[in-house]
């Protein structure tokens, strides 16, 4: 129970145990606040406040990337739940998005927005797709090599884990 922590946008955020009535949990926009009643409750609350924040800036963040790449013809923005796949772009132009991805850094969630964005061009992973990825971001070699490295513990987060 020590030493909790919970990552949201890149960045590790301490989870400090409290005693006030009012509150059950909350970000203070450094740390996570939870009472010490609802500590049993931590993953759940926990991951429910991360997927509400993946709900708002997820979707907001694609409308302002697709229209400054100009890639703009998506159907619709969905966030998903199955801890499989960061993203996907389907035939019919649905780009569905994890809602983990919050608790990577920004530029993380950038590439994966701009990677199903540039499958509404290329449907494929050819050396095409790689080039439109590249144009948008020329380093996105780098978010892969993250997602790499620490994509999978994010898959699995659990807060008491
Ligand atoms: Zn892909």
């Amino acid at each position: 129970m020590d030493d909790l922590k919970i990552p949201y946008l890149g960045v590790e955020r301490p989870v400090i145990v409290i005693d006030d009535e009012l509150l059950t949990f909350k970000y203070n926009g450094e740390s996570f606040l939870v009472h010490r009643r609802y500590l049993e409750d931590l993953s759940t609350l926990a991951e429910n406040w991360l997927s509400r924040q993946a709900a708002i800036y997820i979707p907001t963040r694609v409308r302002f990337l697709s229209t400054r790449v100009g890639i703009t013809k998506y159907k619709r923005i969905r966030i998903s739940n199955a801890r499989s796949r960061w993203g996907s772009c389907s035939s019919k132009g649905t780009l569905s998005f994890n809602w983990r991805l919050i608790m990577a850094p920004v530029g993380v969630i950038d590439y994966v927005i701009i990677h199903e964005l540039a499958h509404i061009v290329e449907m494929n992973h050819s050396r095409n797709f790689w080039k439109v990825v590249g144009r948008i971001m020329p380093d996105y070699a780098d978010k892969r090599k993250w997602l790499r490295m620490y994509g999978h513990k994010l898959m699995m987060f659990n807060v008491k884990s």
